[in-house]
């Protein structure tokens, strides 16, 4: 067949996560990030909807005057406060500042998926709130009025504001700096740091078999996360690898801080959540639990770990090791139609 004239063959070695030279984002091969695509592939694997997990015993408990205490509920309210509103902003720095910047196929794809899952996963609270008779405006308004949710949402959506500049390009070392940064903040903070405290609150609830169908919720909302999680480092990696200029002392010096003042962060919403503590579970606790969480997620980057504390709550790990044994299968209402069974 005839072939255009001056058509070249993609080069492998020239693909990037960013700065792809004459980067073709269409073209999915030759593959050289891998990793992208086996996170896609577990991502479908891992496919679930909110509308079938039962929530029928959680609107029992909700109604009920005597199953829940006032603290407790006011602890699931706030976590809920966070939630509803951090998938979306999540959401928004994928397809608005990541993704066009990202010149890896793969990565884009992975990004798909990715975006989708935040869907599902704002999708899931939305559920929450629903089912049990909640006042949606207020639960999805918390993260404008409650001082501790704002100041979170506000230190990521501060420091990615650049990117979010239309005119913003990638291509100098301030500015790749700055894309290597957005994406620190954005995995290893909001998804690596900001959501744990929240999850550690709704396991609680499940140990203490209260709002299970919630809990449920969120065990397979944490799965997609850690594999978000596992993507996000992963790109940071390669991009250190592959531009290792960027990855300065003095750069890695402000990504300790920021985890720093996240930590922080993190520590006051979980005292505003528990001001007295419940199931066994106090601030203190919680701090010591953040700033383990903190560590793995430096350590993981190649930076060193500032706490070094034990992890004060070691069924957290447990959850997420549950999630991986448990036949999503055997659980579900309904199972998803293949292209064999589709009647037109
Ligand atoms: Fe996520």
């Amino acid at each position: 067949m005839p072939i255009l004239k001056g058509a070249k063959a993609v080069e492998i070695n020239n693909r990037r996560i960013i700065n792809g030279e004459d980067a073709d984002v269409m073209q999915l091969y030759p593959m050289r990030h891998t990793f992208a695509w086996d996170a896609y592939t577990v991502g479908n694997a891992n496919h679930w909807l909110p509308t079938e997990i039962s929530m029928q015993r959680d609107i029992e408990q909700w109604k009920s005057r005597d199953a829940l205490t006032a603290d407790e509920r006011t602890a699931f309210e706030t976590v809920l406060g966070f939630f509803t509103t951090a998938d979306s902003i999540a959401a928004n720095n994928i397809v608005l500042a990541l993704y066009k910047h990202i010149t890896s196929p793969e990565c884009r794809m992975y990004l798909l998926r990715q975006g989708y899952e935040e869907a599902v996963h704002t999708h899931a609270y939305q559920y929450i709130v629903e089912s049990l008779g909640m006042d949606e405006a207020r639960i999805f308004n918390m993260y404008r009025e409650v001082e501790a949710i704002y100041s979170k949402d506000n230190l990521v959506l501060g420091l990615n504001e650049g990117i979010f500049d239309p005119s913003f390009k990638t291509g100098t070392f301030e500015n790749d700096q700055k894309f290597l940064e957005n994406l620190c903040v954005f995995s290893l903070i909001l998804e690596g740091i900001f959501f744990y405290s929240s999850f550690a609150v709704m396991f609680g609830f499940q140990r203490q078999n209260k709002l299970t169908g919630s809990a449920e919720q969120i065990q397979y909302i944490m799965r997609d996360e850690s594999q978000h999680l596992n993507f996000g480092i992963n790109m940071i990696n390669a991009i250190k690898q592959e531009q290792s200029e960027i990855w300065t002392s003095e750069f890695q010096q402000r990504i300790i801080e920021l985890v720093k003042r996240a930590v922080k962060l993190e520590y006051t919403f979980a005292t505003e959540v528990f001001p007295r503590g419940i199931f066994g579970m106090n601030a203190d606790g919680f701090k010591q639990y953040i700033e383990h969480i903190a560590d793995r997620r430096l350590e993981r980057v190649g930076l060193p770990t500032q706490y070094n504390v034990a992890n004060p709550f070691p069924w957290m790990s447990e959850a997420v090791d549950l999630n991986k044994e448990k036949n999503f299968f055997e659980t579900r209402v309904t199972e998803y139609k293949t292209g064999g069974t589709l009647d037109w």
